[in-house]
């Protein structure tokens, strides 16, 4: 009996929740070193360390909810991937608080697999496909924030520029599949092929049709100054 005067029970107790934080703490620092984010910022919720938001701000800038961004990749500065923001939270490590950004991701033509050659000549510099993937990241990974357009309405840009890209379907990663399919896609020229704005196209003057400079047979000094009328035009 005398025992519980010297050992009381809340100081048995006080040692397991130490050693139990001490574990935590191991877990949540692995998580992070082993870049495994998405388990890291589950385990952190049901700790108590994630606070979530609906804005934040970067480098002078707030983001929201639903923007599409330029992230760099980690460890990797020259390579850009690009996603929409879905949420913000501060990760709380030690007396740190880490910003962090969720994204659902979007695939450019670099991320797709390579199996398609059609698709590798139709697929633009500027395209993006929104996927069902959704990932945490570090809010520094943030670049800027970009324009999304149909690809019709970016065909009809009179300037380019290199913040606004374009879509015209999604790409499904796990079933490896777009919506709208392939076979869907408009398609140009005498040859065939995929729609890509950041190839040269020139129009016939008397059908309207799009024809690619190499199709043409048409070099890009002469299709500024004459007129042009393609093979089927010229037959009639
Ligand atoms: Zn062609
Ligand atoms: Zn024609």
């Amino acid at each position: 009996m005398i025992k519980y005067q010297y050992f009381p029970p809340f100081i048995f107790f006080q040692l397991i929740k130490m050693e139990a934080n001490q574990a935590n703490d191991q877990v949540i620092k692995q998580l992070l070193y082993s870049k495994k984010y998405k388990e890291l910022i589950e385990a952190a919720s049901q700790l108590g360390l994630v606070k979530q938001y609906q804005k934040m701000k970067y480098d002078g800038i707030i983001y929201s909810v639903g923007q599409i961004v330029q992230l760099s990749i980690d460890g990797n500065r020259d390579k850009k991937t690009y996603g929409k923001l879905i949420g913000f939270c501060n990760l709380q490590v030690d007396e740190y608080l880490i910003p962090m950004i969720k994204v659902q991701k979007y695939i450019n033509k670099l991320e797709l697999p390579s199996k398609l050659k059609e698709l590798q000549e139709g697929i633009s510099e500027f395209e993006l496909f929104q996927s069902e993937m959704e990932e945490w990241l570090f809010c520094t990974q943030i670049d800027h924030e970009i324009k999304l357009i149909s690809i019709k309405e970016y065909e009809e840009m009179t300037i380019q520029n290199e913040r606004t890209y374009f879509t015209r379907a999604d790409y499904n990663v796990e079933k490896d599949k777009f919506t709208p399919p392939i076979s869907k896609w408009t398609r140009i020229c005498i040859c065939n092929q995929i729609s890509n704005p950041d190839k040269s196209y020139i129009q016939c003057d008397k059908c309207s049709k799009w024809l690619h400079y190499e199709c043409a047979g048409v070099q890009a000094q002469m299709a500024q100054d004459m007129n042009f009328y393609c093979s089927m035009c010229r037959k009639k």
